[in-house]
């Protein structure tokens, strides 16, 4: 038989009424003859509700205990999910993370996925079983209970998809792969088929659809995706192989991420060294920066822009207090008020033009630019935040990302 993974993500089991609906859905796929394993996130904001309860006995809550908190969540939607199911007359199991021996790294609320133990899933579904599976939880060697990260259960459902040999459907509150998220460039495109790499970029620029950590796993093990969403007949979105550069489009989308924040350091001595311990220091704290630039004035001293998640904002004040003398800084600041612009299109890659082409619509805005990076097939720039829509607006409309207008 043909084992499919299906993940249901927090907004389409928001309420019990949309998670009666899901075990609909989930039934029609089982009866087509399917073995399906199904991954679910937590109820709608539960997450973010289980963060703020715990802020709100403790502004430093312990990462174990945190991580014991936010298991919870997974388990009441798992366990919901499969009485709904039983309520339809289908056989189904619900598994935590923990019963499964998912194992992971044991480092809370970012563990990595060592390995899954696939004897209890099979066994299951030999039985007939529909096996709902907790999603964004993981159990160390020594039975400590661990997170994914925000946004884990993407990678939980690839990861069993990979280890299952399986096809992964996505299943969220839209219907595919946008070439811009609607809410900002009305008209938006759909996208029906894209490759893994155009999507890590639109996913890691914060395209919100699909966790990008779970599509650079379905790459590196070719596990097939499809995007859709959650009890529609719309059709979704396909991912599967790389870039095909001879019909590659020239911009495939554009992606916002508001998560980040800026950080600039004044007048570090101009040394590679420094840059290094700079960036080693983040590193060690588990700090993922990504847009850097350094300027050199003409006194060789140098300031260093970079940006870091806004969730490690206080992890990187601590940092740049503890070591700024030693780096030599005589100012800094944190800017948190700005936005990430990026540009994704392979076609970039054989056909100059496109930066130009984007900074001379940029600057017919009238909107200022406060940091550029490129990559092979992307580019992104950050903005003061306000200025993204009108950003998304006039690239988007100029490279052709919406539908035509008749
Ligand atoms: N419930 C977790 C979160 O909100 C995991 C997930 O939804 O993927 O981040
Ligand atoms: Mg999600």
């Amino acid at each position: 038989m043909n084992i499919i993974v299906q993940k249901y993500g927090g907004s389409s089991v928001g309420t019990t009424e949309k998670i009666k609906r899901v075990a609909e859905e989930i039934k029609k796929s089982k009866e087509e003859s399917n073995e399906i394993v199904v991954i679910v996130s937590a109820m709608g904001d539960t997450t973010d509700e289980l963060l703020e309860l715990a802020g709100a006995v403790t502004n430093k809550p312990d990462s174990r205990e945190l991580d014991m908190l936010l298991n919870t969540g997974e388990q009441v939607s798992i366990a919901l999910l499969t009485m709904a199911l039983q309520d339809l007359g289908c056989k189904a199991v619900s598994l935590t993370g923990a019963q499964l021996h998912l194992e992971t790294t044991s480092s809370h609320q970012k563990a990595r996925i060592k390995d899954i133990d696939l004897s209890r899933i099979k066994k299951e579904l030999n039985q007939g079983r529909i096996v709902v599976v907790a999603g964004f939880q993981g159990v160390t060697d020594d039975e400590e209970y661990t997170t994914l990260g925000r946004g884990g259960s993407d990678t939980s459902a690839v990861a069993l998809a990979a280890k299952l040999d399986a096809r992964c459907e996505i299943y969220t509150d839209v219907e595919g792969i946008y070439t811009c998220d609607p809410r900002l460039l009305p008209g938006a495109k759909k996208l029906n088929h894209t490759s893994y790499e155009e999507l890590i970029e639109m996913a890691s620029l914060g395209a919100e659809v699909i966790h990008p950590r779970a599509v650079e796993l379905a790459q590196k093990y070719q596990v097939p995706l499809y995007i859709a969403e959650s009890c529609s007949k719309a059709e979704g979105t396909i991912i599967n192989g790389n870039i095909d550069y001879l019909e590659a489009s020239l911009v495939t989308g554009i992606a916002v991420n508001r998560d980040d924040i800026q950080i600039t350091l004044r007048d570090l001595e101009a040394d590679s060294y420094i840059l290094a311990e700079v960036f080693n220091s983040l590193a060690e704290a588990e700090i993922n920066v990504d847009m850097i630039s350094q300027l050199l004035d003409k006194s060789g001293r140098m300031n260093l822009s970079f940006t870091i998640p806004e969730m490690d904002i206080e992890k990187a004040r601590e940092l740049i207090a503890f070591y700024r003398k030693d780096w030599g800084v005589s100012d800094w600041w944190i800017r948190s008020e700005v936005v990430k612009v990026s540009v994704v299109g392979p076609g970039m890659r054989t056909q100059p033009g496109v930066a130009a082409k984007v900074f001379k619509l940029l600057a017919q805005s009238e909107i200022p630019i406060l940091m550029v990076t490129t990559s092979e097939i992307k580019i992104s720039w950050l903005v003061p935040a306000g200025y993204e829509e009108e950003a998304v607006k006039v690239i988007g409309y100029n490279f052709g990302l919406t539908l035509e207008k008749d």
